[in-house]
């Protein structure tokens, strides 16, 4: 038996799918999962595109997604980090907190899980309230499993609470662009999503103190969503379509 125990682990982890989300970049998307109601694709990669691969897994609710940050690999990692929580003004340890920011670039969050399907010969798990950039690798996924995974009166730290929401109203003319971009009923959905993904209010906390009359743009789906802090509300001033590609 070895001696050095860093020297046992030296495996290669292949992305076993990728993720498809309406997330396009990495501002606004919510800082956890299950906070905002909004559907993604899990889609198999090609070396476990099986439907067997999944059999079974539509008895779950609920799934784990392990994956890579793979927009921030190259940025690196630092022993402490600060959460945006604290305003930026605090240091904690990278393995007290949820940073992007890590030695192996892996999260893991719980999702919703719909249905498996099937389309353009790709094995697709459809879920909702993941926290993912469109096209983060996935390299695992598992069922959550309530009587293990759910811990009563856990400590939660610095994240004890789910974040605060904002107000979030629609300029006259944003209603109107929403309501031709979408048909009727996928108009007031759409109205429904971009209202939950900015009441999280995506802006780092050292901005919320202060008077900001920044405009801020979010990509989600095919459009660019543009908005200010009004009277200590967002309002979406106008949408566009995206210029992130
Ligand atoms: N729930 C996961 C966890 O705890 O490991 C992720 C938490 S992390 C704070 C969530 C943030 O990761 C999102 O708000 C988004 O900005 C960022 N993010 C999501 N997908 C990413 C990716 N593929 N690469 C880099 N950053 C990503």
């Amino acid at each position: 038996m070895k001696n050095e125990l860093t020297q046992q682990f030296n495996s290669r982890i292949d992305a076993v799918a990728y993720c498809r989300t309406p997330y396009k970049q990495k501002f606004g998307i919510p800082r956890q999962p299950g906070l905002v109601n909004i559907k993604g694709l899990v889609e198999l990669a090609p070396h476990v595109n099986n439907i067997d691969a999944v059999r079974g897994i539509e008895q779950y609710s609920h799934l784990w997604l392990l994956f890579c940050f793979h927009e921030n690999l190259e940025q690196g990692w630092k022993n402490t980090v600060r959460p945006p929580r604290l305003g930026g003004n605090e240091k904690l340890g990278v393995f007290a907190t949820r940073s992007t920011f890590r030695p192996n670039g892996i999260g893991q969050s719980v999702v919703k899980l719909h249905r498996v399907i099937q389309q353009n010969g790709k094995v697709c798990l459809e879920i909702s309230g993941m926290d993912l950039l469109d096209g983060t690798p996935v390299i695992d996924i598992k069922p959550y499993i309530p009587f293990s995974d759910s811990i009563d009166n856990a400590a939660g730290g610095i994240a004890q609470e789910a974040p605060e929401l904002i107000d979030v109203q629609f300029s006259p003319l944003a209603k109107t662009q929403i309501e031709s971009y979408a048909n009727e009923s996928n108009s007031l959905e759409l109205l429904s999503v971009i209202s939950d993904v900015l009441a999280q209010d995506p802006r780092p906390a050292y901005k919320k103190a202060k008077a900001d009359p920044k405009i801020y743009q979010v990509a989600l789906y095919d459009i660019d969503i543009f908005w200010q802090i009004e009277n200590g509300h967002i309002n979406v001033i106008e949408i566009k379509p995206t210029s992130v590609c």
